[in-house]
């Protein structure tokens, strides 16, 4: 089955970008379904890349290959590979449990996530092409790594633009070694894991994204590293990494602040399980804009705020209203920190760039009457990496400013 791009539309694959747009496509033959292997070739019937075809995307089709070789499981089996192999190479294993296995186009597998937590991979399918192959990719997961579970999180939104609908649950294997025993269809399930000689509860079936934010890895040490004696704001707290760093890390208090009333029992449960002081710890559930506002007409003031907000632009055509958004929550940040104090603010919109993030930043401590200045830049772990022909992989992007 044969896709043929529209004259001059052939450059980014040139480039190896793994995506086509339906603007690009001049003619799609013989109907393929959903999901299958299509050749692209340019107008001028010069092969360019092996495809999945995704019928009702604006991304008609993402490239599995650029080179003219079967997509087939032994395809999938080198690809997984080589995902693995790169993260024995980095090492991450030596510190953590909790390891995103297979990244997506970044892996050269569009649509595909795989984390492991423990002897349990979540699996993630986003698109199409990654659904198609789902059950091959399963088997040979299991295979390459020696384990026995998948449970399955395909439920994010953007399968919504591929015509997929949500689908939770066990992939494969019985999960047993979970703490709860058996896992009823509907029922959460979950794992404690390691990161750095810390543990955390992390609940696989409902948490946000796969059951943990992996990405933020890297960023939690250096918290824990800079916390010693600070009074502490962790905004967007989630399951409360970065408070249960902090609290590691020697902070004299935390303060944990999320909308999520499930999200706060974890940081709770987190903080105990890693024999922090209960003492030192507060939690409040509430709206981080409008708490923001309240700690400052109350005067409060705190050596370290960290925000880690959700995506505000999935987009660029969101920038402009997630700008303003990044810009008041670090506005606020800025006269809420006392002079000497640390800013940790991060943006994991892959609409706003580094660039725009730090002048939004800029412009934050500028309207907030502060100095400030950038000690750090901060970025997504390791394991999530960034294909240098898919520079869209790249997404989370952190600065740490001092305020003078
Ligand atoms: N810092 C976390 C990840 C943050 S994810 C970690 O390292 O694990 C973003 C969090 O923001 C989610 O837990 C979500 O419940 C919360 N959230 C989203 N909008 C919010 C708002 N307006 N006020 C407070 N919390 C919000």
């Amino acid at each position: 089955m044969n896709l043929i791009l529209k004259p001059g539309r052939e450059k980014s694959l040139l480039r190896r970008h793994p995506w086509i747009f339906s603007g690009a496509v001049q003619r799609v033959e013989h109907d393929p379904a959903a999901g299958a292997t299509v050749d692209i070739f340019s107008s001028g019937g010069d092969f360019l890349a092996r495809a999945a075809f995704s019928p009702q995307s604006q991304i008609r089709a993402r490239a599995w290959t650029f080179a003219n070789e079967p997509v087939d499981a032994e395809f999938f089996r080198g690809k997984i590979r080589a995902a693995l192999a790169k993260r024995l190479t980095l090492n991450v294993q030596r510190s953590t449990n909790a390891i995103r296995l297979v990244y997506a186009e970044s892996d050269g597998l569009p649509g595909l996530i795989v984390d492991r937590y423990g002897d349990v991979l979540v699996l993630q399918s986003l698109t199409t092409g990654s659904e198609f192959w789902k059950q091959t990719i399963a088997d040979i997961l299991l295979e390459e790594t020696g384990l026995s579970a998948i449970y399955e999180r395909s439920d994010a939104d953007v399968r919504e633009l591929e015509g997929l609908p949500s689908v939770t649950g066990i992939l494969r294997g019985t999960i047993t070694n979970l703490q709860l025993p058996t896992l009823a269809p509907g029922a959460s399930a979950g794992v404690t894991i390691y990161e750095n000689d810390l543990k955390f509860s992390v609940n696989f079936s409902e948490g946000h994204k796969t059951g943990f934010y992996l990405d933020q890895r890297a960023n939690r040490l250096r918290v824990r590293e800079l916390a010693q004696g600070r009074d502490v704001l962790d905004c967007f707290c989630y399951t409360g990494g970065f408070t249960v760093n902090a609290l590691a890390g020697g902070a004299t208090s935390v303060l944990s602040v999320d909308s999520s009333a499930e999200a706060l029992k974890l940081v709770g449960e987190n903080v105990a399980r890693n024999g922090l002081s209960a003492q030192s710890h507060a939690w409040r559930e509430g709206d981080v804009f409008q708490l923001l506002r309240k700690f400052r007409d109350e005067g409060r003031s705190f050596d370290m705020i960290v925000l880690d907000p959700p995506k505000f632009a999935p987009t660029a055509a969101q920038a402009e209203k997630a700008a303003r958004g990044y810009k008041d929550i670090n506005l606020l940040a800025f006269k809420l920190l006392r002079a000497g104090g640390l800013l940790v603010t991060f943006s994991c919109s892959g609409g706003v760039d580094a660039s725009l993030f730090q002048r939004i930043v800029a412009g934050a401590a500028l309207d907030a009457g502060v100095d400030a200045q950038i000690v750090e830049h901060l970025a997504q772990a390791s394991d999530h990496p960034v294909a240098l022909n898919f520079p869209e992989g790249m997404y989370l992007k952190g600065l740490v400013c001092v305020k003078g």
